[in-house]
């Protein structure tokens, strides 16, 4: 059986469920993410605090999209959304137009587990676990045969620069190296999607550019989309299109292009 996820099913994956993921014209579908009217509203005592309003925004596919804003203006919560790890308190996340509201248990564990690849802003890699063991766990959960998850596991950490590593744990590995680790995770069960919330946050700027080329040659040669937060306008030099959030509301959107001389210029400050 493939195990490539990207335009399976969850039935085809195993995990139950009985949605028809690409139900319709599969290759016509020419967008991988949307969200329409996203609110999300806290209640902390008396005070709401609205982490996200009206948020409507459209990733194709095979995009690499850069989410640019200041602490707390709500990027964190826009992940939590389109990952289905969090409900809007309105609005509707869409993935391959299916809206994630709609899913049931089954399908939003699978969802998790094989569309979409977290990578954090502090690795979040098992301790205990080898680069190789913190690799091949997720396809294991995926349903990969051992022997299969555990050679693609190699081939992936030697992708990412980390052949000579696969038996180390965190521990023995550099900052820059553990978020390749889980890099190599996240990619690892061949998702539609990575969802990348500041992960360069803790890094050097070198080596936050070296992440970033990483996820960025991925994105390139697996087709796969890539959503990244950053808090640094040096980190957008990557981007297709980049989404500049404030106070939870999406302030603007624009190519890569159009805003060349926009981060020259900060870069100069
Ligand atoms: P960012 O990732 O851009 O720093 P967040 O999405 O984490 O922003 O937070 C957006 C806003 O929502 C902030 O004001 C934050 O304090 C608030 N917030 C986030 N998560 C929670 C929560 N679980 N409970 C209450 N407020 C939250
Ligand atoms: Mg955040």
């Amino acid at each position: 059986m493939s195990t490539d996820t990207r335009h399976a099913t969850p039935d085809t994956a195993a995990a139950g469920g009985s949605i028809d993921w690409f139900g319709h014209l599969a290759d016509q579908v020419d967008f991988t993410v949307m969200t329409k009217n996203v609110c999300k509203i806290y209640h902390m005592g008396d005070e709401d605090i609205h982490a996200l309003r009206d948020v409507s925004v459209t990733i194709r596919t095979g995009e690499y999209i850069s989410i640019m804003g200041p602490s707390g203006s709500g990027k964190t919560t826009l992940f939590n959304a389109i990952g289905g790890l969090m409900k809007p308190t309105s609005g509707s996340v869409f993935i391959d137009e299916i809206d994630v509201a709609q899913l049931d248990a089954n399908e939003l564990a699978w969802l998790r587990c094989r569309k979409i690849g977290y990578i954090f802003q502090s690795y979040n890699i098992v301790k205990v676990m080898t680069a190789l063991e913190n690799v091949t766990l997720p396809m294991l959960f995926g349903g990969v045969p051992p022997d299969e998850a555990q050679d693609r596991a190699v081939a992936i950490l030697g992708r990412v620069g980390l052949g000579d590593r696969i038996l180390h744990t965190p521990k023995e590995l550099s900052g820059g190296q553990q978020q390749r680790v889980a890099i190599a995770r996240a990619f690892a069960n061949k998702p539609a999607i990575i969802l990348a919330d500041e992960p360069t946050a803790n890094l050097d700027l070198h080596t936050g550019e070296e992440i970033n080329q990483l996820m960025k040659d991925m994105n390139r040669e697996e087709g796969v989309t890539v959503i990244c937060s950053t808090h640094d306008h040096r980190m957008l030099d990557m981007s297709d299109r980049i989404v500049w959030m404030r106070d939870g509301r999406v302030e603007k959107i624009a190519d890569r292009s159009d805003v060349e001389i926009e981060i020259d210029t900060i870069e100069e400050k």
